[in-house]
């Protein structure tokens, strides 16, 4: 058997990265396993304005390298290979990868979720151009402009309010004639003197050059298509949390999600959810932070308690 590790992250986005960092720092020995881009989400965004400390925003690629230097200057071990299966109740819990196999006593899955996307020709091309997936993080681009919120769920909705307070005008685009948010969530929107409802309708085609400049959005009942000019749109249709390596061996919730509440604590002991992959309200960098933070801090009271 190879080196046996105190910590195994899987997932190098910024969840993962701070239970490394706060682990390593704290004397465990440490190995993160990063199967795609480091930083996960994060490194994809273009610019990130809403992260403390950083007037002006940084670029999430360049936010994603400092979060690896800087646990890597802390000891940890960064690996860039994917995790192919996981075995979270055994003692030693084990990580099997092309690179072979990897043991430890505790195991930290900050695998991430992410955003569903339309499908439609040009999604990709316009991605940062007009199309965007996270309102809390891209809205404020649109300040005084006209912007599409395609989704009827409760994401959606909250997108909606936070743009309607910026954005001049806000069309919510829904596949059908009601929605799926809570009635006590999309109230205030109804009152919202800026916001209109396409109803049984769904964007088919993206519009622009260098930027998105409209859609053209297709009736679900009748067919009948509509152009909507607009400077943005943001997709708000949910998202797929990465639970495919463990969705047999944790509980997940309804949506995908695996259950475990603020101390991060799974149900198998010594494994610990982090960041967007978990139940929780708010799915941002500085609560997948403060999750990275908890189940380092949780970890150590095992390895102590499980000498
Ligand atoms: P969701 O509840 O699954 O809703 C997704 C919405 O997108 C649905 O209205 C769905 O339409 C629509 N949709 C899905 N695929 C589509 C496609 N290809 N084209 C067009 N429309 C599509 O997802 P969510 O809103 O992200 O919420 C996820 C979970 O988090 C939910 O349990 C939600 O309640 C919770 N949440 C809670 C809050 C809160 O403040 N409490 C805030 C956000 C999220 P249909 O309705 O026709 O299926």
């Amino acid at each position: 058997m190879g080196r046996l590790y105190d910590m195994i992250v899987i997932g190098g986005g910024p969840g993962g990265c701070t239970a490394a960092l706060y682990a390593a720092r704290a004397g465990l020995s440490v190995l993160l396993l990063e199967g795609g881009v480091p930083g996960g989400q994060m490194a994809l965004t273009g610019r990130i304005d809403n992260y403390p400390g950083f007037p002006g925003g940084i670029a999430g690629f360049d936010l994603a390298q400092r979060m690896v230097q800087q646990i890597e200057e802390a000891g940890a071990k960064v690996l860039p290979c994917q995790a192919l299966s996981l075995e979270l109740s055994a003692n030693p819990k084990a990580v099997t990868t092309l690179e072979g196999i990897f043991r430890a006593r505790t195991l930290v899955y900050a695998a991430g979720a992410e955003p569903r996307h339309l499908g439609l020709a040009g999604e990709d091309t316009f991605t940062g151009r007009g199309v965007h997936y996270c309102a809390q993080c891209d809205g404020m681009f649109y300040r005084g402009k006209t912007v599409v919120v395609v989704g009827g769920g409760n994401t959606a909705v909250s997108d909606a309010l936070l743009l309607h307070r910026v954005a001049k005008q806000v069309h919510l685009v829904h596949r059908r004639d009601t929605l799926r948010a809570s009635q006590v969530s999309f109230g205030p929107l109804l009152e919202a003197e800026n916001v209109s409802f396409h109803w049984n309708s769904t964007p088919t085609r993206l519009l622009g050059g260098e930027a998105l400049t409209g859609v053209i959005l297709t009736d679900t009942v009748t067919g009948a298509e509509t152009e909507l000019r607009c400077d943005g749109m943001f997709v708000s249709i949910g998202r797929t949390p990465a639970t495919e390596l463990v969705g047999s061996q944790l509980s997940l919730d309804q949506s995908g999600y695996i259950i475990a509440g603020e101390s991060t604590k799974t149900a198998i002991a010594g494994v610990f959810a982090v960041g967007d992959v978990r139940t929780k309200s708010l799915r941002q960098i500085v609560t997948a932070l403060s999750d990275g933070a908890t189940a380092a801090s949780r970890a150590e009271e095992y390895l102590n308690r499980n000498q």
